[in-house]
């Protein structure tokens, strides 16, 4: 078997070289890949019971049209979000169009004139910008009258909490804390750190709404923001939730009044959740959420595996080879814009779909330099599938994360290095 396996590898195009470097990585891996299994299992566990207890049947996945008043499939689908994420109330719809899309509903359905938001793990996601008005966009908060205002993350990555207190005013309505680093290589907040920021806000004014992106960290670990006092949690369904299956769509999980107020904002005051035909795709949002737990274990062994590649290589990765994960990204700092691009074309040359097209930098909207993307996914853009990215900017990172089976995420990894051993930026 070992050896028709190193065949199989070398018909891909991966060198006896870097097939054995990356055994000999793994042979280390042992421990984190069995702690990674138990929280999978835990997490699983969650899902399925939150299923049953809300007797999901297959009545559940039929499709609606039109308006999609009673929707069963659609309510239901709420709820079993509502329990494992330990919240009163949950909006999970394909009418919201991807992750920045549910952000910008959470803000602007929570949000009025003369109100001031604080972000206070430093600077929001990049698409973010736009929504809340730091770069000046057609509709943005700013421009409804809401202030921002940012409270940096300290140089140890911790919270600024004499800073946050400072920054508090009357007119502060809410909080955002964002639990991934996006396309920065900060350390990624983990729940319970979250939760001491959530405490400690909630002491200083109870009222203040904490809402957190949560990209990328559903089921990475046994707890959600929503169970260390989040008001919202808020992400995307072509990433962790969404198990690789779903085709779109976007989540808010948290309080009644604030999930209400986001959905009299997705669709209409007066309709709010009322409305939102599922158009025969909810079946996929079900058994795409069923598999979630298990896809999440998955990339994280994935990251685990390039972190320690890298690492040894003598690159900087963030998180290192042996911190605990918090979301299922994992940064690698190439500091040339050629480890970049060597990087994705590696993970690109190694997908399922589109293997035989070559990434390149792009001025993608929403973002403020070049971007290179890789992915070769079945569903456009999804980065729960393998998928890597960076922007052409300083420190020269990239962000890699996915990888639906395990499998593949070895080989997209083992591809990458390739491309770099072929580009000459790393010798083995
Ligand atoms: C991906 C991501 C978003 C935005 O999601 P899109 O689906 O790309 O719009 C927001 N915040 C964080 C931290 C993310 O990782």
């Amino acid at each position: 078997m070992r050896e028709e396996l190193r065949t199989m590898y070398a018909s891909l195009g991966i060198s006896e070289a870097v097939q054995s470097f990356g055994e000999e990585i793994l042979k280390t891996l042992k421990e984190r890949f069995e702690a990674i299994d138990e929280v999978t299992e835990y997490n699983q566990m969650k899902v399925i019971k939150a299923m049953q207890e809300h007797r999901v049947s297959d009545i559940h996945f039929a499709a609606t049209s039109g308006y999609g008043y009673n929707d069963m499939g659609r309510d239901t689908l709420e709820e079993v979000y509502a329990s494992v994420f330990h919240a009163e109330a949950a909006l999970v719809r394909p009418q919201i169009t991807c992750g920045t899309h549910a952000l910008a509903i959470a803000l602007h359905g929570n949000l009025r004139p003369g109100d001031e938001m604080i972000s206070i793990s430093g600077k929001p996601y990049d698409t973010l910008e736009e929504v809340i008005g730091i770069r000046p966009s057609m509709g943005s908060l700013a421009e409804y009258g809401v202030t921002y205002k940012q409270v940096d993350l300290l140089a140890d990555g911790s919270f600024d909490f004499e800073g946050i207190r400072a920054a508090i005013s009357d007119k502060t309505k809410l909080v955002e804390i964002q639990r991934s680093k996006g396309y920065q290589t900060r350390p990624t907040l983990s729940v319970s750190k979250i939760g001491e920021a959530i405490a400690f806000v909630k002491s200083i004014r109870p009222d203040i709404i904490c809402m957190v992106d949560n990209c990328y960290g559903e089921f990475v670990e046994t707890i959600e923001p929503t169970d260390v006092g989040a008001d919202m949690a808020v992400g995307s369904l072509i990433k962790n939730p969404g198990g690789g299956l779903a085709p779109i769509g976007g989540y808010i999980v948290g309080t009644k009044a604030c999930v209400d107020q986001a959905a009299y904002r997705t669709t209409c005051p007066g309709l709010g959740q009322e409305v939102g035909a599922n158009l025969g795709i909810i079946q996929s949002f079900y058994q795409g959420f069923f598999l979630a737990p298990s896809v999440v274990g998955n990339a994280l062994k994935g990251a685990v595996f390039a972190a320690n590649i890298y690492e040894k290589l003598g690159f900087k990765v963030i998180p290192n080879g042996s911190e605990s994960r918090h979301d299922i990204i994992q940064a690698v700092e190439f500091g040339k814009p050629e480890g970049v691009i060597a990087f994705c074309k590696g993970i690109q040359s190694a997908a399922p779909v589109d293997s035989h097209v070559t990434p390149e930098p792009w001025a993608m909207p929403g973002y403020d330099s070049d971007v290179i993307m890789a992915a070769g996914a079945f569903v456009q853009g999804s980065s729960i599938e393998l998928s890597a990215d960076g922007p052409i900017k300083p420190p020269y990172a990239v962000y890699f994360q996915g990888g639906l089976t395990w499998e593949h995420a070895k080989l997209g990894i083992l591809m990458s290095l390739q491309k770099l051993v072929e580009a000459g930026m790393v010798r083995l």
